[in-house]
């Protein structure tokens, strides 16, 4: 993950970490090819540019030329700068309510049915609370079993109406049983397309009419670059969502999207997954991703 951008980051450090006079020309060379590296990984000009121009009024503001160890306080710079794009502090998920309701969006094939599992399984283990899973993707047949298998897996309940095409019923009707039976977190997995649709966003704004959530996490495949911030955005605009979700970090992410997300959508990150299992699952730590990417 990150590999290629920590490398190119580490390479734009090098100039000013070797040995001879440091001049405001390794500076701005410097803050050159960092801009290149967030643009190589497929951050957004706008953000790569806003990001690199603060780094330099910084920089120059705290006399990287003349400190004794130029390499090091630009970097600390950079981290710094990383940490407040990715949103400064970590945002817990708020579980409020009795049940409280978490719902979740995303396109078809971002990980959705994945994460509701392993959000459960979190939820139950580092939350000690007792959740129930929904089934509320009423197009795919194989999602209803794919999240059932998943709750064997962890022993959570899935609540299910097979042959139910509507999805704001099975939700409500999901509330109650919870109600019921004493689970306390009720997670809404629902229907994605593989393009952002009306019927699609319709669905999802009426289901978060019908249950009132208390947290509404947007999923992204984070191998998507540009695109999930895209996404994003027209998602936050219909739902206002509270936090997004980046899936697929094990792959071969780029890393735009966990850079760019925050500032474009300004809406925190909660959680990255990285893995198919149940719990390859964790909060999203800007200060850590930061560590991460400067290794
Ligand atoms: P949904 O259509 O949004 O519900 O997506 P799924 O949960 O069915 O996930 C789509 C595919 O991505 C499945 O094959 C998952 O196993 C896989 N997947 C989900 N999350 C991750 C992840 O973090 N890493 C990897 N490598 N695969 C994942």
């Amino acid at each position: 993950m990150f590999e290629n951008l920590s490398d190119r980051l580490d390479r734009a450090f090098k100039l000013l970490k070797g040995e001879g006079k440091i001049t405001d020309i390794n500076v701005a060379e410097t803050v050159k090819d960092i801009r290149k590296a967030l643009l190589d990984a497929d951050v957004s000009y706008k953000v790569a540019k806003n990001f690199t121009d603060d780094v330099k009024k910084k920089a120059l503001g705290q006399d990287v030329l003349n400190s004794v160890k130029p390499g090091q306080m630009m970097t600390k710079i950079v981290h710094d700068e990383l940490v407040q794009l990715m949103g400064g502090e970590m945002v817990d998920i708020d579980i409020k309510g009795s049940p409280a309701v978490i719902l979740i969006a995303g396109l078809q094939g971002s990980g959705k049915t994945t994460f509701s599992g392993k959000l459960a399984s979190f939820i139950k283990s580092k939350k000690g609370r007792q959740p129930l899973l929904v089934a509320g993707d009423v197009y795919r047949p194989a999602a209803i079993q794919q999240l059932k298998i998943l709750g064997e897996q962890i022993s959570v309940p899935v609540y299910t109406e097979e042959g139910s095409k509507n999805p704001v019923e099975i939700a409500k009707n999901a509330i109650k049983f919870a109600k019921d039976n004493g689970h306390n977190v009720v997670i809404v997995d629902t229907a994605g397309r593989l393009a952002v649709d009306e019927a699609m966003m319709q669905e999802v704004e009426n289901i978060k009419k019908a249950v009132n959530p208390s947290e509404i996490l947007f999923v992204v495949d984070s191998m998507t670059g540009q695109d999930a911030v895209n996404t994003a955005k027209e998602f936050n605009d219909r739902l206002n969502f509270d936090g997004v979700v980046l899936t697929k970090l094990d792959g071969d992410t780029r890393g735009g999207a966990a850079l760019s997300i925050r500032s474009v959508v300004d809406k925190p990150i909660k959680f990255v997954s990285a893995g198919e299992k149940m719990d390859a699952l964790q909060v999203f730590h800007p200060e850590r991703m930061a560590d991460r990417i400067l290794g």
